[in-house]
């Protein structure tokens, strides 16, 4: 909590001097009041996600850096931030759902609302990659391609790497049904693991941080450096957004950010 505004900070991270944050609804509801928010970020929002995240960017030590977001989409797909070549990306974020970089001059945003927001660091090279996974990015294995990213274009070796994992609707509130759990028993083996009380009906709750924790493993990460906030999005209204609970309800759901950085001091 710091200027009237509470947030989530890795702290193990802090240690390499890399700051890896979440919002909670204040900033939104602060910026609501203070007209610069207004809704869904679409191609040109990119500023309007700044001003509106400013205060939170500044109490977590990562102002007045670039935001660099995407036009997310549920997809499994990777992009390289390359500092030289990205101006246009500020006009016209592209649409993916990960995103790599080894600039220290950017902040990389992921905004969720029941997703995970999940985070790379390579300490060796300072590369690092921010990931949003939901069930389909999750299934479409999309941990897995953005650290093969990090590896073939900066060299990263995945068991130098560290891992955090915010706020994400958790195993107690995820019910989803066959259409899901079908093609995620199909594409992993170890699919149990991560699938909890299926019923006679056949739907069942989807642990979404394990399922991500498990392709992390499989890449060759230690258990030991990957750090998950342990929170569940629909579980604690008065810090978080969350798409299905909200969606039961008249409040329009409203996203958190999630974003890495070099600290600055
Ligand atoms: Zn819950």
């Amino acid at each position: 909590m710091r200027d009237g505004l509470s947030y989530l900070v890795c702290t193990p991270l802090l240690a390499f001097g890399v700051i890896v944050a979440t919002s909670t609804r204040s900033q939104q509801e602060h910026a609501a009041r203070e007209g610069a928010w207004q809704g869904e970020s679409r191609a040109d929002g990119r500023r309007r996600l700044e001003r509106a995240f400013a205060p939170f960017l500044s109490a977590v030590g990562l102002a007045p850096r670039p935001l660099i977001t995407l036009r997310q989409r549920h997809t499994n797909r990777c992009l390289i931030f390359d500092p030289s070549g990205g101006a246009s990306w500020s006009e016209s974020p592209p649409i993916g759902d990960a995103v790599a970089t080894r600039s220290g001059e950017v902040v990389l945003g992921i905004q969720t609302a029941d997703c995970a927001p999940i985070f790379i660091f390579d300490p060796r090279t300072r590369a690092r990659a921010a990931i949003h996974a939901g069930w389909r990015g999750t299934l479409g294995r999309i941990v897995e391609r953005a650290l093969t990213a990090m590896v073939v274009h900066f060299g990263t070796r995945a068991e130098d790497c560290y891992a955090a994992i915010g706020p994400t609707i958790g195993p107690c509130c995820y019910e989803v049904g066959p259409d899901v759990l079908e093609p995620f028993r199909r594409e992993f083996p170890y699919a149990e693991a991560m699938i909890v009380a299926p019923t006679a009906s056949g739907r069942a709750r989807l642990d979404l941080v394990e399922a991500n924790i498990r392709q992390l493993l499989a890449c060759g990460l230690s258990r030991a450096r990957i750090f998950a906030s342990g929170l569940c999005t629909a579980c604690h209204p008065q810090l978080f957004f969350s798409y299905r609970r909200d969606a039961k309800t008249t409040d329009r759901a409203g996203r958190m950010l999630s974003v890495i950085g070099e600290s600055s001091s």
